[in-house]
């Protein structure tokens, strides 16, 4: 447990790192970065902005290619495209913050130290409209032309806060009337470096995709008599026996956790036991991969009694069906070739004491390192809607308040009154687990 305590404070640790890098005190660096869809060649070098070089004593280091917020200084609110639009010509305006994609802009170099800035949500650029020239000119979005209405430099005052210049104007981005509402439209106008015409830009954490890494106080849930972790640089390694902490008509009639069926109307051949061992190390901060992954036979997960998890299917391209539902415990589990495993939610009968059943409990561990959840989520108290294909989203749970992403059992009956513990694909990269 004192190992586990280190890697959770660890973890902290390594949190604070990533913030206090985008903090990094240096010269203003641009790396070259290569956009989807354009033809509009980019340097490919590593340039210095002299101009900024010259005057910073601490400068916030932006780096072209990175994901920003961008903060007006008065108002304490993103820059953002309005309702979300996706359509050329949508105003842009100051609202608070929401971690919206439409609050969130990717920083790309047009080289001599020049930027332009693509909305996350949308894909269009920030843009002078009509090419205008005067103070008062408005800011929308639009496709990125290459026309230099739709190209920035910035102007730094050494301490990370920025004013940002149209090239083709000259004028600076700034915030109508001084206003510090949600809806004020951003204007172009003579710059002064007024705090109404100041941006503070806060890079969007890399990880945003999945969270921050597995808590760590998860891993107390595992049946100790069965399971082992331990912590290797950033990996966790779990590793089982496979034998589970619950009763069972699985077991030799002779363990002391034997019990007559109470579910199974028959049972598969051989008993729990066997001299196994299942391992499996993941990332302590697992992320999404690009593509989804099929999950195979055999084990895909391994639960919190030690027992693996299998998915929906009895050999290939055998979907559980009636004949092989007979065969499950209440634990959901039966014997096979490889050892005893689940591939259902548990039943709701008394003999079962530690299992998930329709409630937030923490089932196990995918070999994507990604944690799956009973059906129900410690966020909501109840099942949560906003789940993707795979049972998966991001959210908080009983274990710790950061937000991760985790699976849970989807909420539907796959067969009879069986529900499958992980039928889908897996959203993160694989490890081995045998
Ligand atoms: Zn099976
Ligand atoms: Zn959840």
């Amino acid at each position: 447990m004192k190992r586990l305590k280190k890697l959770f404070d660890r973890s902290k640790t390594i949190k604070s790192r990533m913030i206090l890098k985008s903090i990094f005190a240096g010269f203003f660096v641009m790396y070259a970065v290569s956009c989807s869809n354009e033809e509009f060649a980019e340097s490919e070098s590593e340039v210095q902005d002299t101009s900024i070089q010259d005057t910073a004593i601490s400068v916030k280091t932006i780096t072209a290619g990175e994901i920003y917020k961008i903060k007006g200084v008065q108002s304490d609110k993103y820059l953002e495209v309005s309702a979300y639009s996706h359509q050329n010509g949508a105003n842009i305006q100051i609202w608070s913050d929401n971690n919206a994609a439409s609050q969130q802009w990717e920083v790309l170099s047009v080289g001599d130290g020049i930027f332009r800035f693509k909305n996350v949500e949308s894909g269009k650029c920030l843009d002078v409209e009509r090419y205008s020239t005067e103070n008062g000119g408005n800011i929308h979005q639009w496709e990125y032309r290459g026309t230099t209405n739709q190209q920035w430099t910035l102007v730094d005052d050494g301490s990370g806060i920025y004013g940002i210049i149209n090239v083709n104007s000259g004028k600076g981005l700034d915030v109508e009337n001084r206003s510090s509402t949600d809806g004020a439209n951003v204007q172009q106008w003579n710059y002064y470096g007024t705090t109404n015409q100041s941006w503070v830009f806060e890079e969007v954490d890399d990880n945003v995709s999945t969270g921050s890494g597995t808590p760590m106080e998860a891993f107390d849930e595992f049946n100790p008599d069965s399971v082992t972790i331990s912590f290797d640089g950033d990996d966790i390694t779990i590793e089982s026996t496979g034998l589970p902490n619950h009763t069972s008509p699985y077991w030799e009639d002779t363990n002391p956790l034997y019990i007559e069926p109470v579910v199974a109307t028959r049972l598969t051949p051989g008993r729990i036991g066997g001299d196994r061992s299942y391992v499996l190390t993941v990332s302590a901060e697992p992320e999404i991969a690009a593509s989804s992954t099929a999950t195979g036979l055999g084990p895909i997960g391994i639960s919190v009694s030690g027992v693996p998890i299998f998915n929906d299917q009895e050999g290939n391209n055998r979907p559980i069906e009636e004949m092989i539902v007979e065969t499950f415990d209440y634990a959901g589990a039966h014997n096979g070739p490889s050892g005893y495993h689940y591939h259902v939610e548990s039943s709701d009968v008394p003999e079962n004491t530690v299992l998930s059943n329709n409630d937030e409990k923490l089932v196990g561990i995918m070999a994507d390192g990604f944690l799956l959840y009973g059906r129900k989520c410690n966020s909501v108290g109840d099942y949560p809607t906003d789940l993707d294909a795979s049972g998966g989203h991001i959210s908080s749970t009983q274990h710790g308040d950061h937000e991760f992403y985790h699976y849970h059992i989807i909420n539907e009956i796959y067969i009879g009154s069986s529900i499958v513990l992980f039928g889908q694909d897996y959203q993160g990269t694989p490890s081995s687990l045998m």
